[in-house]
């Protein structure tokens, strides 16, 4: 199983597959999101968070770095390394407590926070196309692989 490829369009579709990938994680891995400003990270990881049932506001945690969710029995948290200026940062905000027991960890541009992050079970990878985005799916690992394989049933 490899990448899994698709084209969504508008705000609601893209909330609507945020959702199913909500379903097929079952609140329990990592997933990068990677693409420039105005991609669609926020988006996504506003429809998968609502997807394990969080009813109200998902904002961006540009600003505060981490948005904690506690939903039931579920528990995510939301990145969005975008203003860190040093990966360091990372060491003092506890990072590491964030990736131990179960939780869905959704992080907006990895990249900044290189070092001081474990590997993501998946990458989505949100690049504009017409009117819409495409998605790229890249997982790593058996947890990301089996995710993509039962996204790709949903969405062949
Ligand atoms: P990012 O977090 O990557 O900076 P946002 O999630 O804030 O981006 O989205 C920026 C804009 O893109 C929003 O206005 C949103 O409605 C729009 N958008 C998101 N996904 C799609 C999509 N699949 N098709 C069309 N517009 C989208
Ligand atoms: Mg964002």
């Amino acid at each position: 199983m490899s990448e899994l490829t698709l084209h969504v369009v508008g705000e609601e579709a893209m909330t609507d597959f945020g959702a199913q990938i909500a379903q097929v994680t079952e609140s329990n891995g990592i997933i990068f999101l990677e693409g420039d400003l105005g991609a669609g990270k926020t988006t996504l990881s506003r429809g998968i968070i609502r997807g394990l049932g969080h009813v109200g506001a998902v904002k961006s945690p540009t600003f505060t770095l981490v948005e904690p969710y506690e939903i039931g029995r579920y528990r995510a948290y939301h990145f969005d390394l975008y203003r860190l200026v040093d990966p360091e940062e990372l060491e003092f905000l506890g990072i590491r407590d964030y990736f131990e027991g179960q939780a869905l960890c959704l992080i907006e541009w990895p990249r900044l926070g290189a070092g001081f992050l474990p590997k993501p079970d998946l990458t989505i990878t949100i690049r504009p196309h017409d009117e819409g985005r495409t998605l790229t799916l890249s997982p790593e690992g058996s947890r990301g692989e089996a995710w993509c394989a039962a996204l790709a049933l949903k969405f062949k």
